[in-house]
């Protein structure tokens, strides 16, 4: 009954495991959802402000397709400000969401007989993303041990003449890695040498916590093959105002603008207006937000590196860990995968996490930090309770 195209793709993992967490709480337990992607603070007062007072002016009809010409100058002002990446208006669409924006960008890029690197682990999204199009991801290691940086030697390897983009995010989701400059250059270097689309999803740009962000189009100015991905979703907590933008080579805007016209018609116009002043107003919360983060991804890590044989990595951003559990894997016959794990801690302890496996890392699991303190404490003693039942 459905076409290939629908049968390339499967449910995103994390959606799941947020259903679940929605489902158990219905049941009246008292569930720890340490599965989120997304920051738990409310969005901030000045930009639910300006939707209001958008409303009120009727500000309520469809928009241009690819966003306001006040917006993508809030963009081209915010990357310009924060990440000094100069833009024009037409170098620039505005989506629901930095996920739409990545979504059109592979539609208008990629196709059968075509090849994309992806970096694994990754998140959930980007195979569907090329596989729907027809193209082939194609996953590459990285190292744990270096903020997840990728294996170059199997980089080079696994390069072809077929290879038509690559897919940086840098900090990640799933590990929380944010890759050194050099890294960065490398994989661009690596690129131009066969002329590939470079897509640099930054929608965490705003939180990391070790060094300032570096934007991946500042490393390399003469490439005009590098497409910038960003939202307003992580770095506002506006993750269900779905606005996101991606600026980069006029034509591929246009081509993705045209395609968003024709599907989606425009992004949300009262999310619009709370977007430029998200972009463009006061940047107090993102800082306040970004502190908070930081102490939390402080003591997550620690505990759970004072657990016997886990590794977890110290991530310089995102606001995700993601500790390896192998060594816990068929001691007793339990627990045989990160799935079995997972599973484990929500239906005995009501954690919600995601397991590895759904981001192609085996024998992990990841847990976002973007829950309480106390969230965080209870988590880890089930987490060590857990493993001391295994
Ligand atoms: N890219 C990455 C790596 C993400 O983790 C997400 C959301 O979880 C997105 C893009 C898309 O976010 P949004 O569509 O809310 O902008």
């Amino acid at each position: 009954m459905f076409t290939d195209r629908i049968g390339r793709i499967a449910p995103s993992a994390t959606l799941a495991m947020t259903a679940k967490a929605a489902e158990l709480r219905s049941k009246g337990l008292d569930v720890i959802n340490l599965s989120v992607g997304e920051p738990d603070f409310p969005t901030p007062a000045n930009i639910c402000a300006a939707a209001k007072s958008a409303i009120d002016k009727g500000e309520t009809r469809y928009t241009p397709g690819g966003g306001t010409l006040e917006i993508k100058k809030a963009a081209a002002i915010k990357m310009s400000r924060d990440n000094n990446l100069k833009f024009f208006p037409e170098e620039i669409l505005i989506s629901c969401g930095g996920k739409h924006s990545l979504y059109n960008a592979c539609q208008v890029l990629f196709q059968s007989g075509d090849e994309v690197i992806i970096f694994s682990p990754y998140w959930v999204s980007f195979p569907d993303f090329v596989s729907v199009t027809g193209a082939k991801p194609i996953f590459v290691k990285t190292n744990p041990n270096q903020q997840f940086e990728p294996d170059f030697n199997e980089l080079k390897e696994k390069i072809s003449k077929k290879t038509k983009g690559i897919i940086i995010n840098s900090p990640s989701n799933p590990t929380g890695g944010v890759w050194s400059n050099a890294s960065v250059l490398e994989v661009l270097n690596i690129a131009k040498s066969i002329n590939a689309w470079v897509f640099s999803d930054e929608c965490y740009e705003q939180l990391t916590y070790d060094s300032p962000y570096i934007s991946t189009a500042t490393l390399m100015d003469n490439y005009d093959k590098i497409l910038t991905f960003q939202s307003c979703s992580k770095t506002y907590a506006m993750t269900g105002w779905r606005i996101g933008y991606t600026a980069g080579d006029k034509n591929v805007i246009k081509a993705m603008g045209k395609l968003q016209g024709q599907s989606t018609s425009c992004p949300n116009s009262i999310a619009q207006a709370a977007a430029i002043e998200a972009l463009t107003g006061d940047q107090t919360e993102v800082k306040v937000m970004r502190r908070e983060f930081k102490k939390r991804r402080d003591y997550i890590v620690n505990r759970l590196n004072n657990i016997n044989n886990i590794k977890c990595p110290n991530p310089g951003g995102a606001f995700y860990v993601f500790p390896d559990f192998s060594a816990y894997m068929n001691i007793t016959g339990k627990i045989k995968s990160s799935d079995d794990l997972s599973m484990y801690l929500l239906e005995k302890k009501s954690v919600v996490t995601v397991s590895g496996d759904a981001f192609g890392g085996s024998g992990h699991i990841r847990f976002s930090y973007a829950a309480s303190k106390d969230d965080l404490r209870r988590a880890m003693d089930f987490v060590e309770e857990t493993l001391n039942e295994i």
